[in-house]
């Protein structure tokens, strides 16, 4: 079986997979697949320097995943991490050109650490290894690479949405990028929706040959294919946490302090592709319509910090604090408050535990790549009482969830009307019509796993599946 190299912006070790951070659901992914397979993960430490080396920090864990990591000087996280990457690519890949920065010394910083990755990775690449580089922060380095004389199959897979051409083409020099990407054999998408705009973008400005049945891409001689490869979570890994203590307490907490109401939950980064203000207003807008629900239901918003040295991150917090403040004041009485906005992140074996005291999940973001969560709810219900998956039509996840009208509520997250009329629907749905969905749900949640991801996606690389 072929060694893997895997290059992503962070890495991380087993051990730290399930704290929240900047790498969500991407961490856990990645060890399954390197557990699998062998190799080497390789990324930035996080760290910053006053002049970059290049020397490598080299960790083997436990598990045997060898992680080897590199500093970053402070002008490159400004430039490459916070800026290009998170100000201008991130909210462009959502949709949400009204926060997009197009500053010059972003890409200027971005094209510089793409090739301090490329220069750092070489020595690490032997021949005969499958090369997986992941995300928005990568996109160059496969060019990078293969400008250095790397003949290795590389692979690129993008973890957040594709944003139709029309969105695509405000961001300057956009052809390179894309140019740079189809120097990769293989490149893989969350969905559909993301694959079909990159291919209508391909087609369109590059006027690249599109073979739309087997995904081939050729521009000047070169060919890559495109895919939808939607990601899973590791369900053995995540429902055996449900077994751990702490899940089960996490369980008792949340039901012991929410006796004789109904809980809904929300975990998510505090990001505004997440769709949180517009949560907040469709649960407001329920408390409106449904006064006879105050005493008998609350909601729970998870949201660890995200990102906090940009702009755009620290008004959200704020537009959320004041939210949830507002609706808190109108209807807390001393015994009650409505909603419960906890700012901190949790344990994998924690929310478990929340998960499943909750009977109704609200996942709503205006736009997502995949969405995790909502696949770890539906993994962490009692079969025999499960509760109701509300997600927003936007979310990569949609896709698979939907299961033909029979699994999640499908809303839209940007109406407060829609979000509140899906929370009643959810109150009064009966046991069959929630186990129901919960059957055609947890089939695609436990079968389209990670392991089934990466497989394919390795499989598609060149190598053996694991
Ligand atoms: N997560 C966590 N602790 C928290 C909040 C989130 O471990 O307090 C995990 C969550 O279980 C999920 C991931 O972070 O695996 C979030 O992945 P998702 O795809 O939903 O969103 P992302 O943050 O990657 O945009």
């Amino acid at each position: 079986m072929p060694r893997l190299v895997v290059i992503s912006n962070r890495v991380a070790v087993p051990k730290a997979r399930g704290v929240a951070g900047a790498q969500g659901g991407l961490a856990g992914a990645l060890n399954s697949a390197l557990k699998a397979n062998g190799g080497i993960w390789f990324g930035w430490s996080g760290q910053e320097t006053a002049e970059f080396t290049g020397s490598i920090n080299y960790v083997r864990s436990a598990e045997g995943v060898t992680t080897a990591t590199i500093d970053l000087e402070t002008q490159d996280v400004d430039e490459y991490y916070n800026g290009y990457a998170n100000s201008t690519l991130w909210p462009l890949f959502h949709y949400r050109i009204d926060l997009t920065q197009y500053e010059r010394e972003f890409g200027k910083g971005y094209e510089r650490v793409n090739q301090r990755f490329a220069e750092s990775a070489l020595p690490l690449i032997d021949d005969g290894d499958l090369v997986w580089v992941h995300d928005y922060h990568l996109m160059p380095m496969g060019e990078r690479l293969r400008s250095m004389g790397v003949k290795n199959r590389m692979g690129f897979f993008l973890h957040t949405p594709w944003p139709p051409t029309n969105l695509f083409v405000s961001l300057p020099y956009h052809e390179r990028l894309v140019q740079a990407l189809l120097h990769y054999d293989v490149l893989g998408f969350q969905n559909d929706t993301w694959l079909e705009s990159f291919l209508h973008y391909c087609e369109k400005e590059l006027k690249a040959d599109v073979n739309r049945d087997t995904g081939e891409i050729t521009l000047d001689g070169r060919s890559t294919i495109a895919r939808a490869y939607p990601i899973g979570i590791d369900y053995d890994f995540f429902t055996a946490k449900g077994e751990e203590g702490e899940a089960r307490q996490a369980q008792q907490r949340l039901m012991s302090s929410t006796r004789h109401r109904i809980a809904a939950i929300g975990v998510d980064r505090l990001d505004y592709s997440k769709g949180l203000p517009e949560r907040i207003d469709g649960i407001g807008r329920f408390f409106d319509r449904h006064p006879e629900h105050v005493r008998d239901f609350v909601y729970i918003q998870i949201a660890p910090p995200s990102r906090e040295d940009i702009g755009s991150y620290q008004k959200i917090r704020a537009i959320l604090e004041q939210k949830t403040g507002q609706i808190n004041g109108a209807r807390s009485e001393v015994d009650l408050v409505p909603i419960r906005y906890v700012n901190k992140g949790h344990s994998q074996a924690e929310l478990y535990g929340y998960y499943r005291a909750a009977k109704i999940a609200l996942v709503t973001p205006l736009r997502d790549g995949m969405n995790l969560v909502a696949k770890e709810y539906v993994a962490a219900q009692d079969p025999e009482d499960p509760g109701v998956l509300i997600l927003s039509r936007f979310a990569g996840a949609a896709q698979q969830l939907d299961c033909g009208g029979k699994g999640a509520l499908l809303i839209n997250p940007h109406s407060p009307d829609d979000i509140s009329h899906h929370i009643k629907l959810a109150l009064d749905m009966q046991l069959d019509e929630r186990k129901e969905r919960y059957t055609n749900m947890i089939a695609t949640v436990r079968d389209d796993n990670v392991q089934r991801w990466t497989e394919n996606f390795i499989a598609d690389l060149g190598g053996e599946a694991a």
